[in-house]
């Protein structure tokens, strides 16, 4: 790893380069061994730079924003973690047009927009992630979804171009995207909104974040919904009805507010987080016959493949 550490920093100068990065202090989770090299762009460039040299190189890398769905292993990731989050996180807005850089957080954007007039992404503002990765998952709540409002997006494609893609391309699904499938990168992204009155936006996005409080576990580490919604049912009722809630392996546990939710008590394990989603998935199909899927991303370096929870 040393070899590629000394071209990462070459090729991306302006870039931070670490090594052994904890995860922990990079996923919602709180959870997740060291990243072999953890490196962070400050620019599309830098960021086309480090992908170019792990690909040249054959050297394995993943990209992450704020880590908000996603498990990593306890042994970590053997290869390079690239981070497009708050050193791309540019917002500019034009006229009912939104341009951000994929590291902008849901969050930040929206209260621009609403300080713009600027309706239509409320619905975004309580969910903890940047925009590149809510393109990737085609992020959604209370009725809305990035598909709604996004125009195109700036990728580097597997060729190391940069190019931009209409949203139309993107065959946007429930939380589904072809974004990873054709190995493409997220640089930045282009939303289009609508005028409206900001107090009247403002009082949307606090009656949708009293909703959050209330209904979600946001006071214990998690990465929201640990399972996708099995079409016509609910995967949180679905976990309740087989009695569920509260079950725990070792410090992971099903939310005793929200059995969609896995939350880290405290000290909890990627393979605990692991163990309970296998035996959650098992109790589900026995008591409804509906096998669960899960809409967190794991990676890293497991004991086990992660094929067997399918
Ligand atoms: C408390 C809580 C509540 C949540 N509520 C919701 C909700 O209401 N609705 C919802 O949809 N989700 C929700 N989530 C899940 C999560 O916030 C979203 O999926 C979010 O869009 C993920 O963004 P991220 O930047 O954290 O991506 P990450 O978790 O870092 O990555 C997610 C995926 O996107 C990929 N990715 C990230 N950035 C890029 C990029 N620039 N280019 C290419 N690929 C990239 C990663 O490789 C990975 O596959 C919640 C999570 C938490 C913790």
């Amino acid at each position: 790893m040393q070899n590629i550490v000394a071209l990462l920093r070459e090729a991306a100068d302006t870039a931070e380069i670490l090594e052994h990065e904890s995860m922990k202090r990079h996923t919602t989770f709180r959870i997740g061994g060291p990243a072999d090299v953890f490196a962070v762009p400050d620019t599309e460039q830098a960021a086309a730079q480090i992908i170019r040299v792990c690909r040249e190189c054959g050297v394995p890398y993943y990209v992450i924003g704020n880590g908000s769905n996603l498990l990593v292993a306890d042994r970590g990731y053997r290869g390079v973690i690239v981070q497009i989050y708050r050193n791309m996180s540019e917002i500019a807005i034009d006229g009912d047009v939104v341009s951000a850089q994929a590291g902008a957080m849901l969050s930040v954007i929206a209260k621009r927009a609403q300080a713009a007039g600027l309706a239509g992404f409320e619905f975004a503002s309580g969910i903890p992630g940047t925009v590149g990765g809510a393109a990737v998952m085609n992020a959604g709540a209370y009725g809305g979804e990035l598909r709604d409002v996004l125009v195109d997006v700036t990728v580097l494609d597997r060729d190391n171009r940069i190019r931009t893609v209409p949203a139309r391309e993107l065959q946007l699904g429930y939380r589904y995207s072809v974004i990873p499938q054709n190995g493409w990168i997220v640089l930045a992204v282009r939303l289009r909104l609508q005028p409206g009155d900001p107090q009247r936006i403002l009082r949307r996005m606090e009656e949708l974040k009293e909703q959050r409080v209330s209904k979600q576990p946001l006071d214990l580490p998690s990465a929201g919904s640990a399972f996708k919604r099995p079409p016509g049912n609910f995967a949180g009722k679905l976990i309740m009805e087989a009695g569920l809630r509260g079950f725990a392996v070792g410090d992971a546990q099903v939310s005793e507010k929200h059995c969609g939710f896995i939350v880290n008590r405290g000290q909890a394990t990627a393979q605990d987080v692991r163990g309970l989603i296998e035996a959650v998935i098992a109790r589900v199909r026995e008591q409804s016959g509906i096998s669960l899927e899960p809409e967190i991303r794991m990676i890293g370096e497991w004991t086990e493949t992660i094929e067997n929870i399918k």
